[in-house]
């Protein structure tokens, strides 16, 4: 806590460590004038500031990175109740409680959020409450375990601030001549959203895969091999919740026209992915779907990828349908996806200038008549929400 030469201040909140939406953050200054203050001079807010800094310079000259901050939230605690609000000036060495009382909102002003967008749909994701993260957020909580995996640079950071504020005699204007915070933390669980309707040639982001089986003693086309993986209901996790996990389905299709049998299985190897996306400018569209032609180059991404366990299957079920050209078979599998324990994982979301998203990427490992000794692969990247 900082001490300005103006007032001793000390601030405390209730001892909870993190906050959801509609919860209360209660807590009281007290605050020792050394100064003559008046109390309309006192301003107390819970407020939230999204800060952003990338290097984005393309030249040897060595420049500061490129910046970007937006305070989203500011709510304000009134004063005017208080027993001291009528008096002129507080007296000086005097102790004033201050208390506060703030209840976490589900959404931030819409009028923060007046760049365009392409639907309707990325401001109202916008506009939800964003989870607090980043490096300085740990660093003023002193908590390692509120890591949600942000790069350095990157912060979404709320906070109790009380300011004095003075007004300038010739010009009228107004300016703060001391602050205080008291970092909080927030992690606003959120409601489950559709399904992503995934662009055809997203860069994220692949449901489905065929792929040419190549195979038999004298290698040759022997039929198509597809994957079609459905995206899974989201994760509802909290940190007390315990360890997050889900389960994929994958569907299975081969078909054959040289009278094959289907490739045998062998293993599912499931990857964690999680990404985060910054700008210094607001987004017009969800960055995971964008279109990467249009992506400017003030565009960040941070991936972060973390091996889950391996899934080992058994002889697969195979339904067979017969035609007079070829045979189709088919199978479903269900991948248990069980993510690592260590980690907070904030949920997924999108705001004006950071989002997170999370997927995972199944590599299924399978022989092919006459191939024994080599093993293919293929490959699907499905994303999961995290609420
Ligand atoms: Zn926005």
């Amino acid at each position: 806590m900082l001490k300005k030469p103006c007032a001793d201040v000390q601030l405390f909140t209730d001892s909870q460590q993190s906050y959801g939406i509609h919860d209360r953050i209660e807590g009281m200054i007290s605050f020792i004038p050394r100064h003559s203050i008046a109390p309309d001079q006192l301003s107390l807010t819970f407020e939230g500031t999204t800060t952003v800094s990338m290097d984005t310079n393309e030249t040897n000259i060595p420049l500061p990175p490129s910046a970007a901050s937006q305070t989203f939230l500011r709510m304000q605690q009134p004063l005017t109740e208080l027993p001291f609000w009528k008096s002129a000036k507080l007296e000086i060495g005097s102790s004033y409680l201050l208390p506060f009382e703030f209840i976490v909102p589900a959404e931030i002003p819409h009028n923060v959020c007046r760049h365009s967008h392409r639907h309707e749909q990325v401001h109202w994701e916008h506009c939800q409450l964003a989870p607090s993260m980043g490096q300085q957020s740990i660093r003023q909580l002193k908590d390692q375990s509120v890591d949600g995996m942000a790069p350095e640079g990157i912060d979404i950071m709320y906070s109790i601030c009380l300011r004095v504020f003075e007004s300038c005699h010739k010009t009228g204007a107004i300016r703060t001549i001391a602050e205080w915070t008291r970092p909080v933390h927030i992690r606003p669980s959120r409601k489950e959203r559709a399904p992503l309707l995934i662009p055809q040639d997203s860069r994220y982001y692949c449901l489905g895969k065929e792929k040419k089986v190549i195979g038999g003693w004298c290698p040759r086309a022997l039929g198509t091999l597809s994957v079609k993986a459905a995206q899974p209901a989201a994760i509802q996790w909290h940190p007390s919740s315990g360890i997050p996990a889900t389960k994929i389905t994958a569907n299975l299709q081969y078909t054959t026209t040289a009278q094959s049998p289907p490739p045998e299985l062998q293993s599912i190897h499931p990857r964690l992915d999680i990404l985060t996306f910054f700008s210094l400018e607001p987004w017009p569209d969800f960055p995971d779907l964008i279109d990467s032609s249009i992506c400017p180059y003030h565009n960040g991404l941070n991936v972060r990828t973390v091996s889950l366990q391996p899934c080992q299957l058994g002889p697969l079920e195979w339904q067979t349908f017969n035609s007079k050209e070829s045979t189709t078979y088919t199978a479903s599998v269900q991948v248990p996806v069980i993510f690592p324990n260590e980690m907070a994982y904030i949920p997924t979301f999108v705001s004006c200038l950071v989002a997170r998203t999370y997927s995972v990427k199944l590599s299924f490992l399978y022989r092919v008549e006459g191939q024994w000794s080599r093993t293919s692969k293929t490959t699907v990247i499905v994303p999961v929400q995290i609420c």
